[in-house]
């Protein structure tokens, strides 16, 4: 009488009485907490020799706790290109979102064609978190929440290609949903760089290279400790069973800071001998990013770090390349790049890590690619796959036990 009474009561209140009793007789099982942490163009050949000299202690825990390789990508990678494929996978072709710019327009999330994960985990009841995810300009409703990424545009930045807007200073569409979470980060996080800054153009480095070069990396150090202050307080205070989070300031560092020798491609003693450690430095500054990160993981998480492209020097037959120096050509000279017309040169990579996947495992060769992102995530969660999604279930990577178990759902 009094249990039927409260119902009431609670019903009156608006509040969801039926959904609450109705879980609590089902009994569900507590659903899986994955965490996904993005790395734009995230370089093997520059982090192994970090790896090796002990500079990224965190990325050497997640390789020993759990699985490890290259992640095949698309063709002619780049950031809102291949993401898209993370969140669908489907071809370029077939979400639409094919570059940073589609039909003279910004790529923005009107754009896809095609069914993004976040929405499949939303609507299998799955809470959602995603902050900095690049091409989730203008963000979308989700079971949680959802703070863009590369492509927002804003004051500075007003076609959103390569720049960054403040918080405070996004034009054109919202960064955040829902809406009341803007004023909750300005007041606790503070007004962040929503992603990575422009590069300086080649007029304003000649004569000032050194001096240019130190005042940018600041600012890539003072937007990656917005972007960790910013992770941390969602995990903390925003927990949600799906987190995707993308730090993109890496990918951007590689393009003009690569460490190339004298006989490379684009070689410019005046930028190149400069600061030689550069680019590796991001990877260690990463490290440090992921060690938050890894403060929110216990036993029960999974945690997958995914790059979506490689990035490697200019090769010889630039000039003949039909995909040369389609990305940051408005900009500095690049000397490395990852669009190159044939993806497997330069493929991205995947750490996993978490209940039943495997302790030091290594994935040879191209086998895992981005299209298999998506469905490992679902299958984590018990949702079938779509039948439009190319990928699969990376059930390697799980001890057969695990493999079993996923076998008979
Ligand atoms: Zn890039």
């Amino acid at each position: 009488m009094i249990s039927g009474r409260v119902s009431l009561l609670l019903l009156s209140a608006g509040l969801l009485a039926i959904p609450a009793i109705a879980q609590v007789q089902s009994a569900p099982k507590a659903k899986p907490r994955v965490i996904v942490l993005g790395v734009n163009g995230m370089e093997l050949d520059i982090i192994r020799p970090l790896l090796l000299k002990g500079q990224m202690p965190n990325l050497a825990r997640v390789i020993d706790k759990g699985a490890y390789g290259k992640l095949r990508t698309v063709s002619a990678p780049n950031c809102p290109r291949v993401y898209s494929t993370v969140f669908t996978s489907t071809d370029p072709g077939e979400h639409g979102v094919t570059g940073f710019i589609v039909g003279g327009i910004t790529a923005n999330t009107n754009m896809l064609k095609e069914e993004p994960i976040w929405s499949m985990l939303s609507k299998g009841g799955i809470t959602v978190g995603m902050a900095n995810v690049p091409a989730t300009f203008p963000v979308m409703p989700v079971n949680g929440y959802m703070i863009s990424g590369m492509l927002t545009r804003g004051k500075n930045c007003e076609d959103g290609v390569l720049c960054a807007p403040k918080l405070s200073e996004v034009m054109g569409g919202d960064a955040v949903y829902p809406r009341s979470l803007k004023d909750e980060l300005l007041k606790n996080v503070g007004d962040f760089y929503i992603d990575c800054e422009r590069m300086p153009a080649a007029a304003d480095l000649k004569g000032h290279e050194a001096e240019m070069i130190d005042k940018w990396l600041a600012r890539v150090q003072v937007i990656r400790e917005q972007q960790t202050k910013l992770f941390d307080y969602l995990l903390t205070e925003h927990r949600t069973d799906f987190t995707f989070l993308v730090q993109s300031c890496e990918d951007r560092t590689g393009h003009w800071l690569y460490p190339i020798a004298p006989y490379n491609v684009g070689y410019n003693p005046g930028i190149n001998s400069v600061r030689q450690d550069a680019f590796p430095n991001q990877y260690i500054a990463f490290d440090k990013v992921l060690g938050t990160v890894l403060k929110h993981v216990d036993a029960n998480t999974y945690l997958f770090i995914i790059s979506d492209h490689g990035i490697k020097p200019l090769r010889e037959f630039e000039e003949k390349d039909p995909h040369a120096h389609m990305d940051h050509e408005k900009t500095t000279p690049v000397i490395a790049k990852h669009d190159f017309a044939d993806g497997d040169d330069v493929p991205g990579s995947f750490f996993a890590m978490g209940p039943g996947i495997k302790n030091d495992f290594r994935l040879m060769g191209l086998g895992a690619s981005v299209y298999d992102i998506a469905p490992t995530i679902l299958r984590l969660y018990g949702l079938d796959q779509p039948k439009q999604m190319h990928g699969r279930v990376l059930t390697e990577i799980f001890d057969s036990s695990e493999n079993k178990a996923a076998a008979r759902k």
